[in-house]
């Protein structure tokens, strides 16, 4: 007798959908059957009407980890590990690959260890953490240790000299070589150097309202970065994943580098295939994010390479700021003060299947893939996670296909309270979710506390 049967629903895995029971024992998924045989067990889950996803895994979200962000402008992450991941598990997340922030200076030996505790008292969802770095060459000295450790990926970031994280060319080639045995290098990649230029010409000239923002990190910030970062790769022999990928000059550069077999990976967000710089002027404290809001004709270029699979990965950039913070910044009306960020975890899968299945931009054997399978094999988790298969993890999603309704910042558990999709008519919710077999979201509740994700340990990268 199994523990729990999930019948009725159309499964969505590895490419197909096909009706079909699932059935879990313990922690993971012990049978998959034709909906006419009949499997006993403790607890049935009715899915029927309902899709069948495998749990989202979350590969890029923030929260405070104790790290100063941005030194010269005002505003603190207000979600920690426990909100973070409550927001998450209500938007079908059942496992997070979340950005951990060392505070400057402190050892990795420290700062992991401790984050690992506090995540496995306090994470509502399974997580598996990057490790950021800044420029340290005590702290890249470490990398080896966060590899033992089961942290395999790690960021840089081209760009934010002002808060001291801005890694240049020398810092990233260290970054780099320590990384290459057994890891997987990140870059945040948009040309710090001439985007502090653009920037100071334009307040110069007392250019500061929304519609200088775009002009300040233009299309050629993101391209420059991402040529520079991905020769790098070659010339060191790493593997790497830009995160956040926006402009339509970065994706031709990524497709390049994959066709001419080069271990170079992107993802990116709900809000470069959705919005655009209009949006930017329309509420610029709202979503003043880095990179910044494009053209449709970028975003237009994210659903191609998602479609065509040059985009693996789905992650939402949340970035939990105040509102109150971020629109104290704008105060004077100038875009510059206002801190990046916005929060995002909770609504990436219903504004995916809303606005990417429903209007036909992408398959929903698609949207199961570059949100759940791709971050899972691409960061060390899959068959464990990101798939419906026998010996995976019960890691799933009943998704009500048809239930519409509307987005509220208010409605949401992120401590943020707000989003950038105020007030947009959405089809589609994650109705339940099971974490490792055990229900968590359970329509408008969770039925879990705190304290139920896991650590996974990774093993080092080998090819
Ligand atoms: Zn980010």
């Amino acid at each position: 007798m199994l523990d729990t049967v999930v019948v009725g629903g159309q499964v969505v895995c590895e490419g197909t959908v096909v009706a079909a029971t699932i059935g879990i024992q313990g922690e993971r998924i012990a049978a998959i059957v034709a909906p006419s045989v009949t499997l006993a067990a403790a607890r049935s889950i009715d899915a029927r009407g309902k899709l069948v996803l495998p749990g989202v895994v979350e590969p890029h979200l923030h929260y405070d980890t104790g790290a100063t962000y941005f030194a010269n402008i005002p505003g603190a992450q207000v979600d920690d590990v426990e909100s973070a991941s409550r927001s998450a598990a209500y938007g079908g997340v059942t496992t997070v690959l979340p950005f951990w922030w060392p505070p400057k200076g402190e050892r990795l030996a420290v700062f992991l260890p401790r984050s690992i505790d506090d995540g496995r008292r306090r994470s509502y969802v399974d997580f598996a953490p990057h490790c950021c770095l800044w420029p340290d060459l005590d702290q890249i000295a470490e990398i080896p240790q966060a590899i033992a450790l089961g942290i395999t990926s790690f960021k840089a970031t081209m760009g934010y000299r002002h808060s001291g994280r801005m890694s240049d060319g020398y810092y990233l080639a260290k970054q780099m070589a320590a990384i290459r045995d057994g890891g997987l290098m990140m870059v945040h990649a948009e040309d710090g150097n001439l985007i502090e230029h653009l920037e100071e010409q334009l307040i110069a000239a007392g250019e500061v309202g929304p519609k200088f923002y775009l002009p300040s990190r233009p299309n050629v910030s993101e391209q420059a970065a991402i040529e520079q970062v991905v020769t790098a790769a070659r010339i060191l022999g790493c593997p790497l994943y830009v995160v956040h990928l926006s402009t339509r000059e970065g994706l031709e550069l990524i497709t390049a580098a994959k066709a001419r077999g080069e271990r170079v990976f992107t993802e990116t967000c709900p809000h470069y295939l959705l919005l655009t710089d209009a949006e930017t002027r329309r509420q610029p404290a709202q979503v003043k994010i880095a990179p910044p809001l494009r053209t449709e004709a970028d975003c237009a270029a994210m659903w191609a390479g998602l479609r065509q699979g040059v985009i693996e990965c789905v992650g939402s950039d949340h970035a939990p700021f105040a509102l109150a913070d971020k629109e104290r910044g704008f105060a004077e009306g100038n875009v510059f003060k206002v801190t990046f960020g916005m929060p995002g975890v909770e609504t990436m899968l219903p504004l995916m299947y809303s606005e990417g299945v429903r209007k036909g931009r992408v398959s929903l054997p698609r949207l199961a893939e570059v949100m759940s399978e791709g971050p899972a094999r691409r960061f060390g988790l899959y068959p464990q996670k990101g798939t419906i298969k026998v010996g995976s993890d019960a890691d799933l999603v009943i998704f009500d296909p048809s239930v519409e309704w509307t987005i509220r910042g208010e409605a949401l558990h992120s401590n943020a309270t707000w989003t950038a999709y105020e007030g947009w008519r959405v089809v589609g919710k994650p109705e339940q979710t099971l974490l490792r077999g055990q229900l968590l979201l359970d329509g408008e509740r969770l039925a879990a506390g705190p304290g139920q994700g896991q650590y996974i340990a990774r093993r080092p990268f080998a090819d």
